[in-house]
């Protein structure tokens, strides 16, 4: 490439791409490419562009710092006002969940949309008047110039005249694809993979274990020269393990047949790498961005507790509510994480829960089989509770479960082990679990079958399950003291025009509201809480139940009109009931919402919840 090569050209190549269905047409028109209008020192700029959800150079900077402020007012009626822009916009909202944006609220398909949309409001007459005009002449090079410059510029004035001079030296086809590599998604039908190995056959696999694309591009000019394989490093981000989805037990168990198996509690948090290097600390993403606002009142509790001076950790950083003595429910990182930093008081901090160790003093660990690597973290992790913690199966984090909570890591002899944990764990309101096979290696990238990941899946019911709360559980271990869960009924059909009198126990459930919907409907109803007197008093009358004490609630509701509705979700199978008295329940059930906008008699009757089931049976 030289510093004339035409931006257009580029952009020909991407529709051509687009179009085409056939993938070795694809790769071989990228390499034709490559080979006729780049020079070796040139391919990072060129390939940035093409690949631009891997650019951490610019890639949190050019989403970055586009706050509200720099948009017009009336946003939605400027957006509205171009049908393009709208169609991107919903475009983007609908898009695929890249890895740039997943989790990660500093470049969240939010702040993408908002530049998206201050890109347009900018571009808006000058699009509509030269749709189809000829090219405005941009280069590749002053291209990245201009975003470089736009993600380094600081204030509302400096990015307008960035943006400005865009719009000028493009043409609308070109704006789009412009916007296109900001948001980080060509949707040009052709692997991340495919565009690596063409490039160069080891392109990935440096990239993998150094998550650097500069670098990438510049240690691999030569297609020819095979590059010896590298190992990961302390301060350069490496791409995860990952885990393969399994839709149960059974086949998990089979998947890993034969191999000694933990069985981990899945944390729903932010998957973070720390790298420590002496008093130096780094906290890399799943995207590889450097998340230094994690550093305030977490560095200093990692140089300490770590216990060797170069180390890689891998794990999930949540947010521990010491008032609650639990963790909280995930979105509440980045927010903890600036009131760290602020000097804030809060119930609330973070807390990192290392899974996994990755180096150790100057010798990466990778190869080491799990059991190894947890030994590791035994030994060179000193936990903190609510602070720091290490998951392994005995120890660490099981230790500071409070009594009656399940454990979050546990060796399983079974496939009834399997079942068993991941029924506590989603009853305990997490996300799901993480199946590992004690003998494996840590690969980078990898998501072959060495971790599985089982998680309830949910499907809206085909009417909702709208069903009235009769009795309350005590949560037991973090939720103690409060009622943590419900005892919920269906109606026994009244006679045509009365309401029901009597409710049948249908199910339990505990998980899908957040922790403040929960305390609001636990307020709500703890005046007419009644404890359960058994034997001595039975349930109210109008409450039919078994003699199941599995059943048995801690607290019932005084009398129905009391009660509130709930919408209930739940998992496809539903079992017959030999706990609860409805002749069916419900597997994995979860609220959708709560009802308080409907009457407590308008609770769902059993009638027509067994023609449900056996409408979607097809019995
Ligand atoms: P998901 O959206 O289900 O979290 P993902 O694509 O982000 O999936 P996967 O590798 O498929 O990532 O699933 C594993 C993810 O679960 C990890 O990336 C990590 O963030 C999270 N996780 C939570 N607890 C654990 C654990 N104990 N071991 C491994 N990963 C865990």
């Amino acid at each position: 490439m030289t510093d004339e090569t035409k931006f257009s050209v580029m952009v020909s190549l991407f529709e051509w791409i687009q179009k085409t269905k056939y993938p070795t047409k694809k790769r071989s028109k990228f390499r034709k490419f490559l080979d006729a209008f780049c020079k070796p020192d040139d391919y990072f700029s060129a390939i940035r562009l093409i690949l631009p959800s891997l650019d951490r150079e610019e890639g949190l900077l050019w989403t970055q710092g586009v706050g509200a402020r720099h948009l017009p007012r009336r946003r939605t009626r400027h957006v509205q006002g171009v049908p393009d822009a709208l169609r991107l916009f919903n475009w983007r909202k609908g898009g695929a969940k890249t890895g740039v944006n997943a989790g990660n609220s500093l470049s969240s398909p939010s702040s993408g949309t908002l530049f998206l949309t201050l890109f347009y409001w900018l571009g808006k007459q000058v699009l509509q008047s030269r749709q189809g005009m000829s090219s405005g002449g941009l280069t590749i090079k002053e291209l990245n110039d201009l975003l470089d410059s736009l993600a380094l510029s600081e204030n509302r004035a400096e990015k307008t005249s960035v943006l400005s001079t865009l719009i000028k030296k493009t043409n609308a086809q070109e704006m789009k694809w412009i916007i296109m590599i900001i948001l980080k998604d060509l949707k040009l039908g052709i692997s991340e993979k495919s565009i690596f190995h063409e490039f160069h056959p080891d392109a990935e696999d440096l990239f993998n274990v150094t998550c650097d694309l500069k670098l990438v591009c510049e240690k691999l000019k030569d297609r020819s020269q095979r590059h010896k394989r590298q190992d990961i490093e302390v301060g350069k981000a490496v791409r995860p393990q990952l885990a393969m989805r399994v839709s149960d037990a059974h086949s998990a168990w089979k998947k890993l047949h034969g191999k000694d198996v933990v069985l981990e509690c899945k944390f729903d948090g932010d998957r973070i790498q720390i790298h420590k290097n002496g008093p130096e600390v780094h906290y890399f993403s799943r995207n590889f961005l450097d998340h230094s606002e994690y550093g305030h009142g977490m560095s200093d509790l990692i140089i300490q507790n770590v216990l060797v001076d170069r180390c890689i950790l891998d794990g999930e950083m949540l947010v521990w509510d010491s008032s609650l003595n639990r963790f909280a429910e995930f979105g509440s990182n980045q927010e903890i994480a600036k009131a760290a930093k602020d000097g804030l008081d809060s119930d609330r901090q973070l807390c990192y829960v290392a899974f996994d160790i990755l180096y150790v003093g100057d010798t990466s660990v990778i190869h080491q089989s799990l059991r190894e690597r947890h030994d590791l973290l035994r030994k060179f992790v000193r936990p903190l509770k609510g602070r720091l913690e290490i998951l392994v199966p005995d120890g660490g984090l099981n230790d500071h479960r409070l009594p009656g909570e399940p454990p979050c890591s546990l060796i399983a002899y079974n496939v009834n082990d399997v079942e068993r944990f991941f029924e506590e764990t989603v009853k305990n309101r997490d996300e799901g679990i993480i199946i590992k096979d004690l003998g494996s290696k840590w690969e980078p990238s990898d998501r072959s079958g060495k971790w599985l990941k089982m998680k309830p899946e949910y499907i809206q019911a085909a009417s909702d399950l709208d069903v009235l709360i009769i009795g309350g559980y005590y949560g037991s271990g973090r939720h103690g003291g409060e009622v943590a869960q419900f005892l919920v009924g269906l109606a026994e059909l009244p006679a045509p025009n009365t309401y029901p009198r009597r409710f049948i126990s249908f199910c339990r459930v505990g998980t899908g509201l957040s922790d403040d919907e929960l305390a609001a409907v636990v307020t709500k109803l703890k005046p007419y809480f009644r404890k359960y007197e058994y034997p001595k008093k039975g349930p109210p009358s109008f409450y039919h139940v078994t003699n199941n004490s599995k059943e048995r609630p801690d607290v019932w509701i005084e009398s129905p009109e009391k009660s509130i509705i709930l919408s209930i979700t739940s998992d496809i199978r539903t079992i017959s009931s030999e706990v609860f008295a409805a002749p069916y329940s419900l597997r994995f059930p979860r609220i959708d919402r709560v009802r308080y906008d409907k009457p407590w008699h308008e609770c769902l009757d059993v009638q027509s919840f067994v023609e449900l089931v056996h409408s979607s049976n097809g019995t």
